[in-house]
């Protein structure tokens, strides 16, 4: 193949890789070519193998240790108790490692969620396909935000503009042409080329692919790239930290432990290996991995609800989120648009009809053989973009008769606000492929938020030069100086321009999003010597188009739930102030003590008058992507924890700047969604509050099994060491403390991380994001569990031993399995901080409920199996024990849910005496 791509014309390219320009390629032909050249990506490198996360469980210092010390105990002669110790520590290791395995392959999976995509020409149909099944010979189209998924020889620019940074270095955007280049020419300086990871940042453009995967120029250098490293949430930090803490402090309680008991004239070497092991059970080593688990398993959860994490941190800081500033099109309305009204000089017109079918009347007294009603169309159906599809196939102006005689579903290919103004023009008649048979399009100005509007440059058959004009009516009057009355185009006076913009108001304050639009005549002059000031100057106003864009149905709900979970929601918009008052009003967001403030308001604003007007307005309009910027920053200062939507290339810097950055899945472009550390599957606003409330959710679980690892690790070591400060024998030998390590916080402290969110979660105010993890008393209430746990043990095994008269064995079994059963009677309780288990339903956690159970059923099979009896060093139970057993575990809950109640009632009279 070619080396220099850019010294061929686009028709001699598109020879050489068989392809046709304007249908690209057959979806045959595009997987027989994925078959040869491999699929569009850089080589990775691999994920790290299951063996090497097993032998990473055996790096724990402790492990070691205990491995060590079993070692030696087995030479010693204690052989069946150090082959099980081992067997144990193995098992432990393999659970260990499907925890991490499980949380790491989930992550991966995230990842892919997330994977870039090309939209293409393929058998003459535009689509988006995964950009890793882009082949040689596929026809790309480009837009403004979109990172260019290949390498491309471009054969239509429109205003193109590509930073090519990744590649070349250089910041400034470059200015994109399609004629060859015939001298030699370096990558940057190909001007008729798209390079695979740059970044389109202004019009449009088509190319066809040259290269793919690591034959791009960024494959070359690809092995300079390194991917960026998985990323730690600020939790998972703090807990790394808790848990260098907590091995110290666990150390020195062992330490003591064993100190104590050598003192007392314990045999040392079964004081050394019930230390460690000790040590080895208490320090909560699965913490990590549960963490990162739970997140994962949020982080699924949140994919069924249509939200994709692409940065862990963010999960965490969705809980704490004050404010959701959301676009208004399309996330809190459905973006269908339908023009309801026009006027076209200075007459009234009707639609009717329904979405984007075509099929509708133009109810005007108006006559449409004049000029303006001929003009108004035209321009709506020319200065567009967008495409009309009828159940996927595009459909122009030859197929109008076949298209109105059945009901087929009809939809837009492109921008909605376009697709309305296509629809309408449709329905008087006028179709894009009809009127380009007279006249051919030779520019565009193509539209931004920031210049709200769009111009485009057509030729007619005659030669003459007129330019259609589209965009925010204040924006259009500016650039008119004539409008048409009664079929004649005469000068604006300031009068009719109070007029037009009095018939705007009242459009917009019934919720219509408004459009001007103008046209001139340019003569005959060629394009390239047309500048876009001289194409947008001395407009004649023809009309305005009004159309409604319904809100979402669940956003109405949606606000309100944020309402009362103390989260202030925020409309910024694009469109005109009674536009946006008026749906800021339908869906709850505008009203009482709230403000609406104007992107003109905003720049008279310094940013310390903005910080302080910030917490009143609810309804920022007309403003520009620039502003989405100091809005959040102004936020930011006055302590408020924000979540930002966009969707355009010029929303990326808010975007990253937001604690939450949230892009459109749907209408977003490349750049937003990388910046960004959320994406909406369906552009939709209740998805965020659907992602918060899992935000919130995951965090609890989190804080539900650090309580209940910790509760039941103090309760562990607390039996040891008041045994062996009373003087009694050894409560339980290394081999049940392990056993218990394994039962215990392996499957429920699981089963915890998957528990359903609380009721009420979204009646609670935010959470602050520096809040301790042990905030809200979970530190005492560790503690106190710890202690009950802990206490209950001794006691059964002192009053065993007493009363057995020294049948240590028994006392053993029995204070073993008070341990385990309390343990697992607890972690019901640690379900919710405020309810209890009767509340919330034993059953609405059914894998908590199977945990339980399997650990039960092991733990009896350690107490009764004839062959593990002597391994274990128990003895067979009778039902008065049970009795003793289930009695005392039950204690740590009952009592925990008693001071629970004592608590709720102090609270109660504290409210009853402030009434
Ligand atoms: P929101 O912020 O609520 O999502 P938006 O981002 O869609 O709104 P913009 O797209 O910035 O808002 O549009 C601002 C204004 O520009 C609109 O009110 C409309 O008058 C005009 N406009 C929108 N789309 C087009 C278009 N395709 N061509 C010309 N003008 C347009």
């Amino acid at each position: 193949m070619p080396e220099q791509w850019y010294s061929l014309t686009g028709e001699e390219v598109a020879a050489v890789l068989k392809t046709n320009p304007h249908r690209g390629l057959d979806e045959r032909e595009a997987r027989d070519r994925i078959s040869r050249f491999g699929p569009n990506e850089l080589t990775r490198q691999p994920p790290v193998p299951l063996w090497r996360i097993f032998m990473e469980q055996f790096k724990d210092f402790m492990v070691l240790i205990l491995l060590g010390a079993t070692v030696i105990s087995g030479f010693l002669g204690e052989f069946l108790d150090a082959a099980t110790i081992i067997i144990i520590v193995i098992i432990n290791a393999i659970l260990g490692c499907i925890q991490e395995y499980r949380a790491e392959r989930s992550m991966e999976a995230l990842k892919q969620l997330t994977a870039p995509e090309a939209r293409v020409v393929r058998e003459g149909n535009e689509k988006k396909i995964p950009a890793a099944t882009l082949v040689p010979g596929d026809v790309v189209l480009l837009e403004a935000g979109d990172r260019v998924p290949a390498d491309l020889r471009l054969i239509q620019a429109v205003n193109l503009e590509i930073e090519e940074s990744a590649l070349t270095g250089e910041s400034l955007p470059v200015k994109k042409r399609v004629e060859p280049i015939l001298e030699k020419v370096t990558p940057g300086d190909a001007r008729n080329m798209a390079y695979q990871g740059t970044v389109v940042t202004r019009g449009r453009g088509r190319g066809i692919v040259v290269a793919t995967g690591m034959a791009t120029e960024m494959g070359r250098i690809a092995g300079l790239i390194q991917e960026a490293g998985g990323e730690e949430t600020p939790l998972q930090r703090r807990l790394a930290q808790l848990g260098r803490w907590l091995v110290a402090f666990c150390l020195l309680i062992c330490a003591l432990v064993v100190a104590v008991g050598i003192y007392r004239g314990e045999p040392a070497g079964q004081m050394f290996l019930a230390g460690v092991s000790l040590a080895v059970a208490a320090i909560p080593e699965g913490l990590p991995a549960i963490v990162t688990m739970a997140l994962a398993i949020g982080v699924q959860r949140m994919i069924r609800r249509r939200a994709i994490i692409r940065k862990l941190p963010a999960v965490e800081t969705l809980g704490c989120a004050t404010v959701i500033c959301s676009d208004k099109t399309g996330t809190l309305t459905q973006n269908e648009m339908t023009v309801r009204r026009a006027i076209i000089g200075q007459f009234p017109v009707e639609f009717t009809g329904e979405g984007y079918d075509p099929k509708g009347e133009v109810v005007t007294t108006l006559s449409p053989r004049s000029e303006e009603f001929q003009l108004f169309f035209k321009i709506a159906a020319l200065c567009n973009n967008a495409l009309l599809t009828r159940s996927g196939v595009t459909i122009g102006g030859m197929f109008r008769n076949l298209a109105r005689r059945e009901s087929p579903v009809w939809s837009i290919n492109g921008d909605p606000t376009e697709g309305a103004l296509l629809v309408m023009a449709a329905k008087a008649g006028f179709w894009r492929e009809e009127l380009e048979r007279y006249e051919q399009r030779v520019m565009e100005i193509p539209f931004d938020s920031e210049r709200k509007r769009m111009s485009v440059v057509y030729r007619h058959n005659d030669g003459t030069l007129a330019a259609y004009v589209k965009g925010a009516p204040d924006v259009i009057l500016e650039l008119c100086t004539h409008h048409y009355h009664h079929g004649r185009i005469i000068p604006l006076t300031p009068h009719q321009r109070k007029e037009i913009l009095r018939q705007n108001a009242s459009m917009a304050s019934g919720a219509l999003r408004v459009l001007a639009l103008a046209w001139r005549r340019l003569g005959p002059k060629s394009p390239e010597e047309l500048t876009e000031v001289e194409v947008e100057q001395n407009l004649v106003f023809v009309g305005l188009a009004g159309m409604i864009d319904p809100p979402r149905p669940a956003a109405l709900s949606a606000v309100q739930r944020c309402r009362r979970a103390g989260i202030k929601v925020v409309m910024i918009t694009g469109d005109h102030l009674l536009t946006a008052a008026a749906v800021a009003r339908e869906m709850g967001i505008l009203g009482g003590q709230r403000r609406i403030i104007t992107g003109q308001e905003l720049d008279q604003l310094d940013d310390d008058q903005l910080r302080k007007v910030a917490g009143e307005v609810t309804v920022y309009a007309r403003v520009s992507p620039r502003h989405k910027l100091r809005i959040v920053r102004a936020l930011k200062e006055a302590g408020h924890i924000v979540a930002m939507t966009g969707d355009g290339i010029n929303d990326a810097p808010a975007i990253k700047e937001a604690d939450i950055g949230i892009a459109m899945g749907i209408t977003g472009t490349d750049v937003t969604k990388e910046a960004s550390s959320m994406v909406l599957a369906d552009d939709n606003f209740t998805t965020i509050v659907a992602a918060i409330e899992e935000g919130r959710g995951i965090y609890d679980n989190i804080r539900k099994f650090i309580r209940y690892l910790l509760s039941c690790n103090v309760g562990e070591v607390l039996v040891m060491f008041f045994a062996v400060l009373a003087g009694l024998p050894l409560p339980l030998l290394p081999i049940q403390i392990l056993w218990m390590n394994l039962v215990t916080d392996g499957l429920p402290a699981l089963a915890l991380g998957v528990d359903p969110p609380d009721a009420d979660i979204m009646y609670r105010l935010p959470r602050h994001p520096r809040e301790s993890i042990f905030a809200h008393g979970l530190a005492w209430r560790i503690l106190g569990s710890g202690l009950t746990i802990g206490m209950c043990t001794l006691l059964v095994f002192a009053g065993v031993h007493i009363f057995s008269q020294g049948c240590l064995e028994l006392a053993r079994t029995m204070a073993f399995n008070t341990l385990v059963f309390s343990q697992l009677f607890f972690v019901f309780t640690c379900r919710s901080e405020k309810h209890t288990i009767w509340e919330i339903g034993l059953f609405s956690n059914p894998h908590l409920l199977m945990a339980v159970l399997c650990s039960i059923s092991l733990q009896l099979a350690v107490t009764y199996v004839p062959y593990l009896q002597p391994v274990f060093h128990t003895v067979p139970l009778n039902l008065t024990h049970w009795l003793l057993i289930i009695l005392i575990s039950l204690a740590p809950p009952l009592l925990n849910t008693f001071y629970r109640h004592l608590q709720l009632r102090a609270r109660e009279k504290v409210m009853y005496i402030k009434v």
